[in-house]
């Protein structure tokens, strides 16, 4: 219990990754937030970790609304009187090639994946600032830095988060805040479910481990950016990826 009242705000906690991280932090005695589009989407996440004895608050918005970042700050601020962690993990895809991408599906991953994730770093900067400490984990991806077919708008999104961890990272450095981005590869959720099987096993033929990864894959490194050992890293983009980078 190394997490023991430590608290975490988890965007798209209600499924895939989100929901492992949420489990995962919950088991080693974190206070989690988990927010989602609807709040009933986050039932099943809930009532598994008030199975495990913790304690769980059920946020709802849309990240891509500044809005949503303010209030969910603020509610898990009135909650327990402390953010100690945010772990922007809510993303979106809206595949399509440069031809046939439109600017709306540019401009909805960029709204979503990118400027959300700011919107939550800035929402939780004062109190972290306050506590004089924090740890923010942005969700990534493997293809911010190899590139995607069908995926620029999902690419320049992911890539952006970087450029955005590290210039955090400097910024609030001095006040014991980390800014981190886990970027994972091909992980087996509802996201990689919805592409194509000729799209699945190109990436799956690159993975060097020959397995997509699971959420609990991606959660280890997420928590342990959180946790005691993982105060010393910052402004880092960190590949969960079974190797497929390597090509
Ligand atoms: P997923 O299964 O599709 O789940 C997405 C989560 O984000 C859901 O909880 C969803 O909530 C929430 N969400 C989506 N749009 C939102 C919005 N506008 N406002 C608030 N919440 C929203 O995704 P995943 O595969 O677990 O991916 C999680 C993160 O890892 C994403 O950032 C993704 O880009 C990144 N990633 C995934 C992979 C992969 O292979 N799966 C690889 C690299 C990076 P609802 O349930 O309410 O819809």
């Amino acid at each position: 219990m190394d997490l023991q009242d430590q608290t975490v705000l988890v965007t798209g906690a209600s499924r895939g990754i989100g929901r492992a991280i949420a489990i995962s932090l919950a088991k080693r005695g974190a206070k989690v937030a988990g927010l989602a589009t609807k709040v009933a989407n986050l039932e099943g996440v809930g009532a598994d970790i008030a199975a495990l004895g913790g304690s769980f608050l059920a946020l709802e918005g849309d990240i891509s609304d500044p809005a949503t970042a303010t209030n969910a700050v603020a509610a898990v601020v009135s909650e327990w009187g402390r953010i100690d962690g945010l772990v922007a993990n809510a993303g979106i895809t809206r595949d399509n090639l440069l031809l046939r991408m439109n600017a709306e599906d540019f401009d909805n991953v960029i709204q979503t994946n990118l400027a959300g994730s700011f919107h939550l770093l800035k929402a939780v900067t004062k109190p972290m600032m306050k506590q004089k400490g924090g740890r923010v984990v942005f969700l990534g991806s493997v293809v911010a830095s190899i590139g995607n077919p069908g995926q620029a708008n999902y690419c320049a999104a992911k890539a952006g988060l970087h450029g955005l961890a590290r210039s955090a990272a400097i910024e609030l450095g001095s006040r014991g805040i980390t800014v981190n981005v886990v970027a994972p590869g091909f992980i087996a959720t509802d996201m990689t479910e919805e592409l194509p099987e000729a799209a699945r096993a190109a990436m799956m033929a690159k993975i060097a481990l020959r397995r997509p990864g699971t959420p609990e894959d991606v959660s280890g490194l997420v928590g342990f950016l959180l946790g005691p050992n993982g105060g010393y890293v910052t402004g880092q983009v960190l590949l969960v990826d079974g190797g497929l980078s390597l090509g």
